[in-house]
């Protein structure tokens, strides 16, 4: 019915739709390009003169050595790190870099900021390398300003350095602040001493050493250096530095920087106070033969990305390795709320399941106990099973997702006779038992005081008017 009505229409209807049609196609167009300029080219919000002054400070030093975990020196690494940047940047020019200090020397927060004011610095890098209290993260991250303007201008610089963290192959856990704990200050003393001073100052963790996925982007002398050059490119690239040395020009407009306003905090690098709202787990498919189970894996957070998840199939004694929660994009706030999960069950196990879902700044939640009422059989072990029409298929590709191999309970080879195969039946079993005897005895004990009752009546019919003593 609705098409005869468009056909209907007079030729005057037709041509004021097509010209209604070319008005929106034209505003649109204007529309696109207003925002292809707008994204392809926000200009960077600080303002500095001809030349910039940039100052390097290598974090810790002296008695304050840093993370110490897997054996790494971290006030090394950053010295490392923070030589490779110095030299990379004085390939460029109009560019004046400093370091905080070259010895191993103890040097407070507010001297670093002191020093970065004294060159009127328009920019301090700290570098630095990251270890976690349960050694359980990984990925790369940028601490910046809670304050405006320098918010602006940590966040132009880190979500530009975040995006070359993660074409080098990091996790991505994105661009934050931190504030003390009256929420006045930034909790990072040498962004708050140098924004003390004016100047923007952000704290880079390239990875974690305490964990082996980032590890091996930081166990060597060549990887230090190359986080080195990696910070200088995205420090000339957020200045628009030009190099003849080096050949590049990031003087043009080419360089894609956020769309910030100097005055306003970018929402998404203030902390999120609370845990994600949300995070359950339910039993798609489970195969007897081979111990693998597909689970479906939901969880929200209304305020900040989920970034990690793990899982425990013992209930909750031991958990996995944290996994990258999947199409998670830290830098641009998304996720993929629901997400399907294989998983191997250990043969000889009967798994008790729970999820953890993690968000951009390690708030957890965990999923409701999911038990699968099963005991898991295969593998060489059950062979030995005399073995009728149907053949039992085994699997040798045992505990093939990674972390499953921690909850491991030993299968040994005595385990022969006959275990019940469900402990739900035997339990329901027992349940039906005692509900049984106890309609047994109620319906026994109704019975016997029936009697009694009914002896009581003849006997005092026979000894009218006399009173004896109830006997028990
Ligand atoms: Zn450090």
């Amino acid at each position: 019915m609705l098409f005869h009505s468009r056909y209907d229409k007079t030729s005057f209807q037709k041509k004021a739709g097509f010209y209604s049609i070319r008005a929106f196609l034209i505003i649109g167009l204007i529309c696109m390009l207003l925002t292809k300029i707008n994204v392809n080219a926000a200009p960077r919000v600080q303002d500095t003169g001809d030349k910039v002054v940039i100052v390097i400070d290598p974090g810790h030093g002296g008695e304050n050595n840093g993370t110490t975990e897997n054996g790494v020196l971290e006030k090394s690494m950053n010295m490392t790190t923070a030589l490779a940047m110095y030299e990379e940047l004085l390939k460029y020019e109009g560019i004046e870099v400093y370091l905080t200090h070259t010895d191993d020397i103890d040097m407070s927060l507010m001297e670093r900021a002191e020093f970065a004011s004294s060159k009127d610095a328009d920019f301090l890098f700290s570098i630095h390398y990251n270890a976690s209290v349960n050694h359980n993260l990984f990925g790369s991250e940028v601490w910046i300003p809670a304050f405006p303007p320098y918010n602006a201008y940590g966040y132009q610089f880190g979500y530009l350095h975040m995006q070359k963290m993660q074409e080098m192959g990091l996790f991505n856990r994105s661009v934050k602040t931190k504030l003390n704990s009256k929420g006045d200050e930034d909790y990072y003393g040498i962004i708050r001493e140098s924004a003390a001073l004016n100047i923007p100052a952000v704290i880079i963790e390239h990875c974690h050493v305490d964990e082996e996925r980032d590890f091996q982007f930081c166990d060597s002398e060549e990887d230090l250096i190359t986080f080195g050059k990696a910070d200088a490119l995205s420090v000339a690239k957020y200045f628009g530095l030009k190099s003849t040395i080096l050949g590049v020009d990031y003087s043009d407009d080419a360089i894609n920087l956020q769309e910030v306003q100097e005055n306003n905090r970018v929402h998404s690098t203030m902390k999120d106070e609370t845990a994600p709202d949300l995070c359950m787990v339910t039993l798609l498919e489970k195969d007897d033969d081979t111990g693998l189970i597909t689970l479906e894996i939901s969880a929200a957070d209304y305020d900040s990305p989920l970034i990690y998840f793990d899982y425990s199939i013992d209930n909750g004694h031991t958990f996995s390795k944290l996994q990258p929660w999947p199409k998670s994009d830290a830098l641009n706030g998304t996720y993929q709320d629901t997400f399907e999960f294989e998983l191997q069950i250990p043969s000889g196990m009967q798994p008790n399941i729970i999820v953890r879902a993690y968000n951009l700044f390690d708030g957890v939640t965990e999923s409701e106990k999911l038990p699968i009422w099963h005991i898991f059989r295969y593998g060489e072990q059950y062979e030995r099973k005399p073995v009728t029409d149907t053949t039992i298929t085994t699997d040798k590709k045992e505990n093939k997702l990674p972390g499953t191999t921690s909850f491991l309970p030993a299968v040994s080879d005595e385990t022969e006779e006959e275990v019940p195969e469900n402990k739900f039946l035997l339990f329901l079993k027992i349940c039906i038992i005692i509900v049984v005897f106890v309609f047994f005895i109620a319906l026994i004990s109704i019975v016997v005081s029936n009697v009694k009752r009914r002896r009581r009546r003849r006997q005092r019919r026979k000894d009218s008017g006399r009173r004896i003593d109830q006997r028990r």
